[in-house]
C-alpha cells in the first residue's frame, strides 16, 4: 500500500473538486530534509530548531546555531523553508533554563526569549546567513500578543540591517488561546499564520502536553475547531495564508476538517506525506466544508469523528 501511495508523489495535492492544498513537511534533521524532497513536498512548513540544544549549558551562539542549521538548510536549497525560532518550554527544557528554578518550570518560552534579546538576535543573524540559498521564512512560536510580534520583528530587522540583507517574511504560530483572541490583529501584522494544533488543543481543552489523552485526534473537539475557524477567517480577511503544522494535520479524522475550514496548507512529518497527499486527492472540498460546518455545532470529539467517518473517509 505504501508503494502505491508513493506513486502519486508527482501528482498535485488537490481535492477532487480542484482545491489545492499546499503540502509541506515538519523537519529537524538533514535526513528529514532529504525525505521531504524525495516525497515531493512543497518545502518545509516547520523546521524545529531547539532540539540540538536541549542539553546545552548556555544560550546557543550564532556559530552554534549555524553548525546545527547549515546541514539541514543545505539539503533544502531553493525550497520554501519555514524556520521556527527556539521554542523552549516545559516539555523541551535545556539545563541552562531549568537549573536554579525551584519548580524546574519555565512555562512558555517566548517571553523568555524576548527577555534575552541578544540570544534571540544571535539566532536571527545565523538564520539570515545560513538560509540565504533557500526561500526562507521565519516563524515565531507561542505568540500571545501583537506587542510580542513587534518586538520579534524589530530584532529581525536590526539583524537584517546589520548584515545588509533583506528581512524574510515573518510569521507566527497560533497555539495559545490568547493568540486566537487577537487573531485579527496578528493576521494584519504577520506575513503568515501556522496553527500549532499540538499545543492549541491542549491549551483549549486544559490537557498537559504529556497527558496520553492529548492525541492529535482531539483537535476534532468542536471547541478546537471553532478556534481554528476563527483563525482562518482572520487570516483570510487580511489575505494571509494559514497552515496547520501540528500532528492533527496528518490525522485521517482531522485532515478533512482542516481542509473544510479553509486551511491553505498542511505541514506533516515526512513519513506521512504520501498518505496525506493521497487522502487530499480523494476528498471533495465541498463535502469537507459542509462536514466541518456541521462539526462546529456538535458537542464532543466522538460525535465529530463519527461524522467524519460517515462523510469524509475515502479508502486509500
Ligand atoms: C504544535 O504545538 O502543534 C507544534 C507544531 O509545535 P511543537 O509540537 O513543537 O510544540
Ligand atoms: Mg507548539
Amino acid at each position: 500500500r505504501r508503494l502505491a501511495l508513493a506513486e502519486e508523489r508527482h501528482l498535485p495535492a488537490e481535492t477532487l473538486d480542484h482545491r489545492p492544498v499546499v503540502l509541506r513537511a515538519n523537519v529537524a534533521t538533514p535526513a528529514d530534509a532529504r525525505a521531504t524532497l524525495t516525497a515531493g513536498a512543497d518545502g518545509v512548513g516547520l523546521l524545529r530548531t531547539e532540539l540540538p540544544f536541549l542539553n546545552h549549558r548556555a544560550w546557543p551562539t550564532r556559530d552554534q546555531h549555524a553548525a546545527a542549521l547549515v546541514p539541514v538548510l543545505r539539503a533544502l536549497t531553493g525550497q520554501v523553508v519555514t524556520v521556527r525560532t527556539l521554542d523552549f518550554a516545559d516539555d523541551k527544557l535545556p539545563p541552562f533554563l531549568s537549573t536554579g528554578r525551584e519548580d524546574g518550570r519555565i512555562g512558555r518560552g517566548l517571553p523568555l526569549m524576548l527577555a534575552q534579546p541578544d540570544a534571540f538576535a544571535e539566532q536571527f543573524r545565523s538564520l539570515l546567513t545560513a538560509g540565504a540559498e533557500t526561500d526562507l521564512r521565519i516563524m515565531i512560536p507561542m505568540v500571545a500578543s501583537v506587542d510580542e510580534l513587534h518586538a520579534c520583528r524589530e530584532l529581525l530587522q536590526s539583524a537584517a540591517a546589520e548584515l545588509a540583507v533583506p528581512a524574510p517574511p515573518l510569521g507566527i504560530m497560533v497555539e495559545l488561546p490568547e493568540a486566537v483572541a487577537v487573531a485579527d490583529d496578528l493576521a494584519r501584522e504577520a506575513s503568515f499564520l501556522s496553527i500549532g494544533s499540538n499545543d492549541l488543543t491542549c491549551q483549549i481543552l486544559g490537557l498537559d502536553r504529556r497527558d496520553p489523552a492529548a492525541t492529535p485526534a482531539m483537535a476534532a473537539h468542536p471547541a478546537v475547531l471553532d478556534a481554528i475557524s476563527q483563525v482562518v477567517t482572520a487570516a483570510h480577511r487580511h489575505h494571509r495564508q494559514v497552515s496547520v503544522c501540528g500532528d492533527a494535520a496528518a490525522h485521517p479524522l482531522v485532515t478533512p476538517l482542516l481542509i473544510g475550514l479553509g486551511c491553505d496548507s498542511l505541514s506533516v512529518a515526512p513519513a506521512a506525506l504520501d498518505e496525506v497527499r493521497a487522502r487530499v486527492r480523494r476528498l471533495r472540498h465541498d463535502t469537507c466544508a459542509s462536514t466541518a460546518a456541521a462539526a462546529l455545532a456538535l458537542q464532543t470529539p466522538e460525535d465529530v469523528w463519527q461524522l467524519v467517518r460517515q462523510h469524509c473517509q475515502p479508502s486509500l
